[in-house]
């Protein structure tokens, strides 16, 4: 069984803060890079290249790291992948972030395929939110996008979350010629649901070097939206995401301008991957190897140390991040 652990962050500021004064209190924690999809936009038919078993992080290492990062003023912890759901123990794993003595929110990013048979477990481990992707209320168009079979799962899903009370937030990546006919239904949707459907910029993550179309910037997502809907300004939105309601509407829209990359200046993120390899941003290289850290029997205050001395060093975008760097890793990879 996976047990609490203590976390010792008494050596630097909390919450973690960078150069820029952000405060770092949300960590995007990986736990696979395998999935059950290969949409289109963040990984090749093959798949990604599967991580060694041996050099995935271990679930026990994982907690022990979240409680560091806890310790540092991590508030919230989203597990994501890859696919999350595929790998065995994840339910008992989120319990025990839960259980860290900070009591960290967890939140899960799925693409629902296996949500609904794990939904009663993940309750009872205290989930409260859920992010579904959901790139198409069209079932071949999604299995276009996927690649694989599975939408009528994974739309029945959206209702079941629904009907447990718990928060949903359904992910588009809006993709110019492939799903940007359908934005007006996905906002339709949210008449009679009380979920938050945010449209993605794709971004340049898509496993393979090949060419990266101008994804469908925000701005014109909105300018489409606005050309159908009246939105008005949810105020008081902080974060990655432009929220929006609508007279009328139970659930509220958004845009996250991944690619425009608007919002660096409140980003609270930190990302850990399945080797546990820290990035600082999204689009930048990994700058610390947690695991090596961990492995070599570091004590929790070197790994203070180090992380502190990484957030030191965050650029102050993600375009200065991506500056030197080639894209084309899979975000599957990085952990989305
Ligand atoms: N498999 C889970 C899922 O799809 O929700 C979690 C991992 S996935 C990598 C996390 C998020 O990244 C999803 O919302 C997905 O749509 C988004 N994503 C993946 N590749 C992307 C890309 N190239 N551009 C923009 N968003 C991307
Ligand atoms: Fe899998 Fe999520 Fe990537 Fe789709 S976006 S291939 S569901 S990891």
């Amino acid at each position: 069984m996976l047990r609490p652990v203590a976390s010792h962050a008494a050596a630097l500021p909390s919450p973690l803060t960078d150069p820029q004064g952000r405060r770092l209190e949300y960590l995007r924690l990986a736990v696979t890079d395998l999935c059950n999809l290969r949409c289109r936009y963040c990984m090749p038919e093959e798949g990604v290249r599967r991580v060694d078993h041996a050099d995935v992080l271990s679930f026990e290492e994982s907690l022990r790291l979240a409680g560091v990062f806890c310790g540092l003023g991590v508030r919230k912890i989203r597990i994501t992948g890859g696919e999350p759901l595929v790998r065995r123990g994840i339910v008992d794993f989120m319990a025990a972030l839960s259980a860290l003595p900070t009591k960290p929110e967890v939140l899960l990013t799925t693409n629902g395929l296996l949500l609904e048979q794990h939904l009663d477990d993940l309750v009872a481990a205290g989930l409260k939110r859920v992010n579904l992707s959901l790139d198409s209320l069209d079932p071949d168009n999604w299995r276009r996008i996927t690649r694989r079979d599975g939408f009528d799962a994974v739309r029945r899903v959206v209702d079941t979350v629904l009907a447990r009370g718990l928060g949903l937030k359904i992910n588009v990546v809006a993709l110019r010629g492939i799903n940007d006919h359908e934005l007006g239904d996905f906002v339709r949707l949210t008449r009679q649901l009380p979920a938050t459907v945010r449209f993605i910029e794709a971004m340049p993550f898509s496993g393979s070097s090949g060419e990266f179309h101008a994804p469908l910037a925000g701005a014109e997502i909105l300018d489409r939206l606005r050309a159908e809907f009246d939105l008005e300004t949810v105020a008081d939105t902080r974060g990655v995401d432009r929220l929006f309601r609508i007279d009328g509407h139970a659930g509220r829209v958004g845009v996250i301008e991944g690619h425009t990359r608007s919002f660096c200046s409140a980003c609270n993120r930190l990302r850990v991957d399945t080797r546990g390899r820290l990035r600082t941003c999204l689009y930048g290289q990994p700058v610390l190897d947690l695991q090596e850290l961990v492995r070599s029997g570091r004590t929790d205050e070197d790994l203070i140390a180090a992380i502190g001395a990484a957030v030191a060093r965050r650029h102050v975008d993600g375009h200065a991040a991506a500056l030197g760097t080639a894209p084309g890793t899979s975000m599957a990879s990085i952990g989305g």
